[in-house]
C-alpha cells in the first residue's frame, strides 16, 4: 500500500534512521569505542523523533546554517518550512573532550549502552540570545524554554544520526506508534483525511467538542497526546492517558478515532511550536491539525491567537497540512449544547465556564465539576489522581 494514502511527509520522504537489523550488532560494538555523550531528556525525545521520521526531512541534529535560517526565516537551507532548530548541546568540557572526533556515541543516560551515533559535521557556538528570541520570542529566564536553553551547553554538535535502537519506555507501550505505523493504521481504516489533536491536558467537554467538530469534516481523528518531558505542574501523562481511555470507551466511534502518543518534549514556544507540531503531525500522516487558542503557550508570553495567525506567514502549500483554528468552547444553557463565541449569540450568564484554578479546586476537594464541563468518568479519574497531592 502506498505511503501517500493521506499526505506526503514533509520534504516527500519518511526518514528512518535505524541501522538495519543485520548490521546493528556490529555498529553497536563499534559505538562502544567512540567518545560518548549523555543526552538530556529533551534531546532524547528529539533523537527518538528523528529516528522514526517524525522530524522528516531531518536526518540528524542541525548545523549552524540551518540554525540561523530557521531563527531568521522559519525555513531550512533547502527551502522547506521549519520553525524550531533541533539541536544537540555540548558544554565547554564536552567540546574539549570530544572536539576532534569524527563520530560520537549518544547515551540515553550515564553508563547505558549507546543508542545512536552522530557523524560530526560541525560544532558551533550558539547565540543564546538570538535563539531565545527566535524560538520563544522572549529572553525572559522565567520562560521554561529559555531557562532550558540557558541550562544547556553553549555549543551545538551537528551531523547525521544513525540510530542503534529507540529509547526504552515502560509506559504506553501499545500507544507508541511511529509515523510509519500511524500511516499504516490510517490506511487500514481507509482514512484519506485525518485530523491530529495535540494535547498535554486531560480532555474536557470543550476539547471533545472541538475534536468532534473537526471529525465531522474528515475521515478520522488522531488524538496525539504529548508524553515527552513537560513542566512539573502539568497533569502526569499516565493520568491523562486514563482519561482518554475512559472517554474513548464511552463517547468516541471506534472506527473513526484513535489515540497514539507523541514522544516530543514540550518547549512552550507557542506559535513557533504550533508550526513545528503541525509539521510533525503531517509526518505522522495527518492531513489536518487542530490549533486552539494559545497553542503550546505558557504564562502570558503569547497572544491568544498568535499560534493561529503564524500559519498565515507561509505560502499556501508550504506546510501542506491544513490547520483548523478553533475558538474556546463551552456549554450554553440557552443553546442547550456545546458552542463557541462563533456560534452562540447568548451572554456569559448562560455559559458554563470555570477557570482552571476553580476546576483544580473542585477536583482536589473530591467534587465533580458540572457535567456540562467535564464527563463524570474523566472527573473521577482526576479526583482519584489528586487524592493525597499537596494543594
Ligand atoms: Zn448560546
Amino acid at each position: 500500500m502506498s505511503d501517500h494514502q493521506t499526505i506526503a511527509p514533509h520534504g516527500g520522504t519518511l526518514v528512518d534512521l535505524l541501522v538495519p537489523e543485520a548490521q546493528r550488532e556490529t555498529a553497536a560494538r563499534r559505538a562502544e569505542n567512540l567518545p560518548k555523550l549523555v543526552v538530556n531528556p529533551r534531546e532524547l525525545s528529539d533523537l527518538e523523533m528523528l529516528t522514526v521520521g517524525a522530524l522528516s526531512p531531518l536526518t540528524g541534529f542541525q548545523g549552524e546554517k540551518d540554525h540561523q535560517l530557521i531563527l531568521e526565516t522559519m525555513h531550512l537551507e533547502n527551502g522547506l518550512a521549519w520553525a524550531i532548530p533541533v539541536t544537540l548541546s555540548l558544554t565547554d568540557e564536552d567540546v574539549k573532550r570530544i572536539g576532534g572526533a569524527d563520530e560520537v556515541a549518544l547515551l540515553p543516560e550515564e553508563g547505558a549502552a549507546p543508542i545512536a551515533v552522530v557523524e560530526v559535521s560541525e560544532i558551533f557556538r550558539r547565540d543564546r540570545k538570538k535563539e531565545a528570541i527566535g524560538v520563544f520570542l522572549t529572553e525572559d529566564l522565567e520562560h521554561p524554554g529559555v531557562a532550558a536553553l540557558h541550562a544547556a551547553g553553549e555549543y551545538c554538535l551537528a551531523g547525521p544520526v544513525r540510530a542503534l535502537g529507540l529509547p526504552v519506555h515502560d509506559d504506553f507501550l501499545t500507544y507508541r506508534l511511529t509515523p510509519a505505523q500511524t500511516r499504516a493504521a490510517f490506511a487500514e481504516r481507509g482514512w484519506r483525511t485525518v485530523v491530529g489533536f495535540q494535547t498535554r491536558n486531560p480532555i474536557h467537554r470543550a476539547h471533545e467538542y472541538i475534536q468532534k467538530c473537526a471529525l465531522e469534516i474528515v475521515d478520522g481523528l488522531l488524538v496525539h497526546p504529548l508524553v515527552g518531558a513537560t513542566k512539573g505542574d502539568d497533569v502526569p501523562a499516565d493520568v491523562r492517558m486514563r482519561c482518554y481511555e475512559a472517554l474513548f470507551e464511552g463517547y468516541y466511534p471506534k472506527d473513526r478515532a484513535m489515540v497514539s502518543v507523541f514522544p516530543a518534549a514540550m518547549r512552550y514556544a507557542g506559535p513557533k511550536e504550533a508550526i513545528w507540531h503541525a509539521i510533525c503531525r503531517k509526518n505522522y500522516g495527518c492531513t489536518h491539525f487542530i490549533v486552539g487558542r494559545d497553542h503550546a503557550g505558557v504564562g502570558a508570553y503569547y497572544g491568544t491567537y498568535d499560534a493561529q495567525k503564524i500559519f498565515e506567514e507561509f505560502e499556501p502549500g508550504e506546510l501542506d497540512i491544513t490547520p483548523l483554528m478553533f475558538e474556546h468552547s463551552f456549554w450554553c444553557d440557552a443553546c442547550e449544547g456545546m458552542a463557541s463565541p462563533k456560534t452562540c449569540p447568548h451572554g456569559e450568564e448562560t455559559r458554563v465556564s470555570l477557570s482552571g484554578t476553580k476546576v483544580r479546586e473542585m477536583l482536589r476537594s473530591g467534587e465533580r465539576p458540572p457535567i456540562e464541563f467535564s464527563r463524570a468518568e474523566v472527573a473521577d479519574i482526576l479526583i482519584e489522581a489528586m487524592r493525597g497531592q499537596e494543594p
